[in-house]
Order: C-alpha cells, then sequence, then structure tokens
C-alpha cells in the first residue's frame, strides 16, 4: 500500500510502497484513511531535510491531519465499533493518561511528525486511547478537528487565564478578538471564536477583493488589510483588542499586533519559523506595553483531548450556521498520488489542501 514519506537530506517527498499492517491485536484498532490534511508541519519537515524518523526506519510517513473509519477491532476494544469515524490524536506520552500537549519539549512522539509514523497509508494501526469518535454528521468538515482543536487548545488557555485574574471584573470574558493571518490556522481562529459568540477582526496581506479575503467575510468577521503600524487616532482601549491569535509566525507582524492589544489582554502565539533566524526588532515597546496593560504572552502548541473535543463541537455548530464558510475552509481535494507538489508549495488563494482516499 502506498505512503507519503520524507527520507533524511531530501526536500522532496516520495511516494514508497509499504507493507499492510497485522490484524489489531490485543487493545487495537485498525483504521482505514478517508482523508488527511496537508499543512505547513509537512512542509517545514521536509524543508529541512531531516525528519525525526522513528527508531529502525529509513524514513518518516507523513500525515498527522486524519480522519478515519474503524475497519477491525482487537480483543479488548469496547469503546469502538467497526464503522464508526475517528479522529487520532497526534501526540502520545511515554506513560498513558498524562495531558501530552503539555509535556516537556522532547518527551513525547508525534504520528507524522516526530519519531512515528504517520497517517498516509490507506490503513494503519492504533490504540484506543489516542482516538476520538467523530459524529457521522462531521463528515464533510472532520478532517479540519486536528487543526481546529490546536487554536481551541489556545483559547482555552487564554480563558483559563483571564477567568482566574479577572474574575473581580468580569463573570463572563467576551473578548474582543484579532486574528493575523490568511492559512489554515487563522480561519481555524476565526471558527472558534465565532462559535463562541465573539466579535473578529482578521489581518491579512491580501487585498479585500481576494477569495480569502471574501472567505473572512462568511463568516460575518472583519477583514482589514495589514499595515506595519498603529495610526496616531488608534485609541488601544477603544479600538483595540482583548485577544489576538498570532497565527502567521511572523517576528514583524507579532511585533506590529501587539501594538492593538488593549489593557489586560492576550497575545496567544500559533506560529512560529522552524528554522529562527535573527533580524534586529525593537522589543522595548511590547514589554513596555506588556508592564504598563498587564499584557499576558502565551504560547500554545498541540492540544488535549478536551480542544478536540471543542473542536469537533464547533465543527458541528459551524456547518449549521456557516455551511458556506465551513465548506470554503478546504480548497482542494487531491488523489494521493498526484498530491505530492502541495507537500511542497502553496497554493495562492488556497486555505486547507486534503488528500481524498476516494472511501464513502
Ligand atoms: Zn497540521
Amino acid at each position: 500500500m502506498l505512503a507519503i514519506i520524507a527520507r533524511t537530506g531530501e526536500s522532496c517527498p516520495a511516494l514508497v510502497d509499504v507493507p499492510e499492517p497485522e490484524p489489531p491485536g490485543e487493545d487495537e484498532v485498525l483504521c482505514r484513511t478517508l482523508e488527511v490534511g496537508i499543512c505547513g508541519t509537512d512542509r517545514e519537515i521536509l524543508e529541512s531535510t531531516k525528519p525525526r524518523v522513528p527508531a529502525g526506519s529509513q524514513f518518516l510517513i507523513l500525515g498527522h491531519e486524519s480522519l478515519a473509519r474503524v475497519e477491525q477491532v482487537g480483543p479488548g476494544v469496547d469503546s469502538f465499533c467497526p464503522g464508526d469515524l475517528v479522529s487520532p490524536m497526534v501526540r502520545r506520552p511515554p506513560t498513558p493518561h498524562v495531558r501530552a500537549d503539555m509535556l516537556a519539549f522532547g518527551n513525547f512522539t508525534e504520528r507524522g511528525i516526530v519519531e512515528e509514523h504517520g497517517f498516509t497509508p490507506p490503513f494503519w494501526l492504533d490504540r484506543p486511547e489516542h482516538l476520538c469518535k467523530v459524529d457521522p454528521r462531521l463528515r464533510s468538515v472532520a478532517i479540519l478537528a486536528e487543526p481546529v482543536s490546536v487554536v481551541e487548545k489556545a483559547i482555552n488557555e487564554a480563558v483559563i487565564i483571564q477567568t482566574a485574574r479577572l474574575a473581580e471584573f468580569c463573570d463572563d470574558w467576551t473578548p474582543r478578538v484579532l486574528v493575523t493571518g490568511m492559512g489554515p490556522i487563522a480561519f481555524a481562529a476565526i471558527l472558534a471564536c465565532r462559535c463562541r459568540g465573539w466579535v473578529v477582526t482578521v489581518h491579512g496581506r491580501d487585498p479585500r477583493d481576494s477569495k480569502r479575503a471574501t472567505t473572512v467575510g462568511l463568516w460575518n468577521a472583519d477583514y482589514v488589510p495589514m499595515t506595519e503600524d498603529v495610526t496616531d487616532q488608534f485609541d488601544v482601549e477603544r479600538d483595540g483588542f482583548d485577544l489576538v491569535l498570532e497565527c502567521t509566525g511572523n517576528d514583524r507582524v507579532m511585533l506590529s499586533s501587539a501594538r492593538h492589544l488593549a489593557s489586560c489582554g492576550v497575545m496567544a502565539w500559533l506560529g512560529s519559523s522552524r528554522l529562527p533566524r535573527s533580524g534586529e526588532h525593537d522589543v522595548s515597546t511590547l514589554m513596555r506595553d506588556a508592564v504598563l496593560r498587564n499584557h499576558v504572552h502565551l504560547g500554545s502548541v498541540n492540544a488535549a483531548r478536551r480542544d478536540i473535543i471543542d473542536a469537533l463541537a464547533h465543527l458541528g455548530d459551524a456547518i449549521e450556521r456557516w455551511p458556506q464558510a465551513a465548506d470554503a475552509m478546504i480548497t482542494t481535494r487531491l488523489d494521493p498520488k498526484e498530491s505530492l507538489w502541495h507537500y511542497q508549495h502553496r497554493e495562492p488563494q488556497g486555505i486547507k489542501a486534503i488528500l481524498d482516499y476516494g472511501c464513502e
């Protein structure tokens, strides 16, 4: 069966033939791939030419965003049945029942990213504790559960922090939200915030009449082309934001969007450069504002089960309330055999490209 792989020393992905898995053993589930998402992490792994391959393997099988169907369950599995739709969790802790997303960096594996093969083969085995059941009504959008869960985590962490420290001032934190960027994580952020009923503004590089800027409008969110800095008329308390979801991973964008953060606001960093380059930036304004206005800057990676459950619930809300907008998130469907170009390039105006394995 086919798999899409990354090899040490090579920046091009390859299609290879790998053996089919054995029938599921004790406490194992055999899954059939329905869809796989391609994202910036896959492109970064390839670009680095140093994939974190599993012990004893010459390559890493890619694919960490997956929607699958349970094909067969092994002895002792009673939480899943053949036919169930599942979304697998990416990160695996060394011992069960810990919150893998909060483990110290390096103290875990990640399927399709860190030392465990991913989900591009048409069949793979997993353990039930790493699978989340998906309502069949979410079939058309559930491939987005992983990227949406990453944003849900950052938002849930921000809410926990704000609820703890602002209890005296507000019962229910309802932030004005700024999302920076126009990639899949930015659109996941718009979805997660609109489903919470929050007002959202998006800053991006696209002109207002571009396809992606129009898609922002489908969420009843405001789109404003990114400017380098605030104007003299800008009053951060009146015109600013209480939550900034920084989805570009660009240091200049982060610094400029920090100027928009009102007092007691939170900025969550959802992107970064895998190969950080040094540059000259003035961070003194960021520090001054953070001190005088009680800002929190929050880094966030991966997601807990709680966040995947929220992602699936919000995807369900989204297809009911903003069906056109939810539909517009998946911009390209590919035959896995013809998908390799997309592992190295982004389509202009594309949001999420997925591999479609042609199963009902
Ligand atoms: Zn991803």
